[in-house]
């Protein structure tokens, strides 16, 4: 169903006034309609997609109290300070609410104050929650994260099945679900669960096209990860590892390589679960490696990055965890580090889990898991798009040849070739070796090399030696990793006597290439490059990044204050309009993207004088707000020039100042002021980039005698060993340092 309808001026004022956004997306506005006009629906739309405002809206627009029923504590409180902070009344009932505040809530409620009340699947249909609300007149009912009702589903969720009893307790309430997730098992499944009634169905794009998929093989994890992570420096990154111990293993090494990471599982104590997810909502914490467990009460949009080390269990896992990067709609990217090896974990878990259950798990439930496995291996190995393989495992059509943001479509990947003979030799060159032996043997036979363990083994006299001469060992081993990855090959535990080791063999798919039943295509051998999509800079145009950082600054400091998470103040496609639009009034700032009367009034004053800062000044202004005096000497008031700003993206790299100053082709005296002014605002955690360590020590030493500002005593004091140059550098990293403090 598509509106033909647009949305009446009621909607879009509210719209206006509480949420500070000018238009509907595409659904938003069908689902908001069937809120308002009490029909049933089932709204599947993709993470970031716009869910809650659709159930959010309708009672706002029409003034009465609907209930939000929500898997997650930590979700519903989010959107209880999200809808606060907009001046729309809300609250959530959970266990363990203090009586004071539940009854505050209760007389809210039956005043008729609140516009929306959020609570969990399994307080909804208590008596005690039944009685409470009774009077309410409860007319609509939205259920959230709606694919936990389903078997089918990846969160099945055991007290979500009883919520068909909804239709009993609250007879004259419509139901709407609400889910990401959903393929048409799925989808049938809620509607049947949930007794739904000619239910409005709305399904949304599958397709993210700020996501830019990789799939990359898993050769050496720390070295991938911390490559990825450089390639992203502000916004969060999610790293999802299978085990608990992985999760720490993972965030304790990035530490020691300077990375600012945390760990998460469901293991953690309570309170240690909450500190770091506030950390992370907070920005405290940018990089998290986390299990699974670490999901869906996360609603930072500003996800750069979402790396698994390990394959996942299945697509529809994939789609979600992959999905939670780029909810602010700016470019992020999805990376799969693949080994085959994870297909033969995932096989045992599954297979364990099973036998370990206390009850007989039925055999179709098994065999649909490890049916849901080979499409997430299939997705891992395959050389197609990734944007087209992902929307059609949904029952949709991409519609485009190139999506332009994935490794296969970017070109990184390299042409395919046909390498089925090839693949052949080196399969009949391990069953020769009788499957006992390792990467590094097969190579040696296969290239024909004269090493002792060669002789040793008179593998010089095997058919396949040399088979492969033409080529170099860096290549054969590719090609040896490449068919390991694709399930061609597997790795297995070989016993002789007292000894056990690990080594090379063969499957069944083996067979099937030997016997020339199956071909094998491969990427065609070239260094992997990565390469940015067409579309990256195009959010950002127009747009002052320095500011961006400056305002970004202000909405830590703001959260702090207002002990919320750093979301709820602003999100990222905020500050981006903000820092393009520099508004500097009160009038301004409520024609940006996501401020509404509410935040203008609780934030307006601060937020325009941050922006103040970065105005031109021969723009004329209409302003009555005076500007905030300047915290540091080196922060900049103009605009930064595109050799300023090519120069900050250089230092991020921790690039040289010889090597910056030609590239900008600036004298080196300006580049060190330029330098001087990064570090200022990005307040780095090292300057070891730029100023030798010995020089650092002397230069600390003498601020901390005579006070960073007084340049020309300390040059003095250091016997004018140390230039100027250097001395400012120091001076703007210790300031950063001293405000910390
Ligand atoms: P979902 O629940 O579907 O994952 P959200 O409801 O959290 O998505 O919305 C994702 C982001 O999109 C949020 O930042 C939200 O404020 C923003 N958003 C939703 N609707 C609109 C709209 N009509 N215009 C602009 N931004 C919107």
């Amino acid at each position: 169903m598509s509106s033909t309808v647009t949305p009446s001026p009621r909607v879009i004022e509210t719209l206006q006034q509480y949420w500070g956004y000018d238009s509907l997306r595409p659904l938003q506005h069908d689902a908001i309609r069937a809120g308002i006009e009490g029909r049933d629906s089932l709204v599947v739309l993709p993470t970031g997609g716009g869910k809650s405002l659709c159930y959010q809206l309708p009672a706002v627009v029409e003034n009465r109290t609907d209930l939000v029923i929500s898997p997650l504590i930590a979700l519903m409180k989010d959107q209880v300070d999200s809808l606060r902070a907009n001046g729309v009344p809300a609250a959530a009932v959970y266990g363990g609410i203090p009586i004071p505040e539940m009854r505050k809530i209760a007389a809210d409620l039956h005043a008729g104050k609140l516009r929306l009340l959020f609570t969990a699947p399994e307080r909804v249909l208590s008596t005690r929650f039944v009685n409470t609300v009774r009077e309410a007149n409860i007319r609509a009912i939205a259920i959230d994260e709606a694919h936990c009702i389903s078997h089918w589903g990846h969160d099945f969720r055991p007290e979500y099945r009883r919520l068909s009893e909804l239709k009993h307790f609250f007879p004259k309430a419509s139901r709407h679900a609400f889910t990401a997730t959903a393929t048409e098992q799925v989808r049938s499944d809620i509607v049947r669960q949930l007794d739904l009634t000619d239910p409005v169905t709305l399904v949304g794009s599958f397709d993210r096209p700020n996501l830019t998929y990789r799939v990359v093989p898993r050769r050496n994890k720390i070295d991938q990860v911390a490559d990825i992570l450089r390639r992203h420096k502000t916004g969060a990154v999610i790293i999802y590892c299978l085990s608990r111990k992985d999760t720490e293993e993972l965030a304790a090494t990035l530490k020691a390589l300077g990375f600012n990471a945390a760990h998460y599982h469901a293991g953690l104590d309570p309170a240690k679960r909450q500190r770091t997810q506030d950390d992370f909502a907070r920005e405290r914490v940018n990089i998290i490696c986390a299990t699974v467990a670490f999901g869906m009460g996360i609603d930072r949009s500003d996800v750069r990055a979402v790396i698994h080390a390990t394959m996942p269990k299945s697509v529809e896992h994939y789609q979600q965890e992959a999905g939670r990067a780029g909810r602010d709609g700016l470019p992020a990217e999805c990376v799969l580090l693949y080994s085959a090896a994870d297909v033969m974990l995932w096989e045992d878990l599954i297979q364990k889990s099973a036998d370990d259950a206390d009850f007989v798990v039925d055999p179709t439930i098994i065999k649909a898991m490890f049916a849901m496995l080979r499409q997430m291996q299939a997705y891992a190995t395959s050389m197609g798009c990734r944007h087209a393989a992902l929307v059609e495992h949904f029952g949709q059509e991409l519609g485009k040849d190139n999506c332009e943001a994935c490794d296969t479509c970017l070109g990184e990947v390299g042409d395919v070739e046909d390498c089925t003979v090839l693949a052949q030799k080196v399969l009949s060159c391990v069953a020769r070796l009788e499957e006992r032996f390792g990467v590094g043997q097969i190579v040696d036979v296969l290239q024909g090399a004269n090493t002792e363990r060669i002789r040793q083994f008179k593998h010089d006299q095997l058919s396949t030696y040399g088979l492969l001469a033409e080529m170099n060992k860096d290549d054969i081993r590719k090609r040896v990793h490449d068919l390991l990855d694709q399930g061609l090959l597997v790795r297995k535990e070989v016993e002789s006597g007292a000894k056990t080791w690990s080594a090379i063999g063969l499957n069944g798919a083996s067979w099937d290439v030997m016997r020339g039943q199956r071909k094998v295509h491969l990427a065609k051998i070239e260094k992997r490059a990565v390469r940015s999509h067409a579309s990256d800079a195009d959010p950002w145009a127009g747009v002052d990044r320095e500011c961006v950082e400056a305002l970004r600054h202000l909405r830590t400091e703001l959260a702090e204050e207002e002990n919320t998470a750093a979301f709820i103040i602003m999100h990222d496609a905020t500050l981006r309009d903000l820092a393009k639009h520099k508004p500097v009034t009160r009038a301004q700032l409520l024609g940006i993207q996501g401020i509404g009367k509410a935040k203008a009034k609780r934030f307006g004053d601060r937020i325009i004088t941050v922006i103040q800062r970065f105005r031109d000044p021969n723009d004329t202004v209409v302003d009555d707000t005076p500007p905030r005096p300047s915290r540091s000497r080196f922060q900049s008031s103009k605009t930064v020039t595109a050799a300023k700003a090519k120069a900050f993206e250089m230092f991020a790299d921790d690039a040289s100042l010889e090597e910056v100053a030609t590239s900008i082709s600036r004298a080196a005296s300006t580049t060190s002021g330029y330098l001087a002014e990064y570090i200022a605002l990005k307040q780095p955690e090292s300057i070891s980039a730029w100023v030798d360590d010995e020089a650092y020590e002397r230069v600390a030493a003498a601020f901390d005698e005579h006070g960073s500002r007084r340049l020309k005593i300390v040059h003095e004091a250091l016997d004018g060993e140390v230039s100027y140059e250097v001395l400012k550098i120091v001076a703007a990293y210790w300031e950063g340092l001293e405000e910390e403090e």
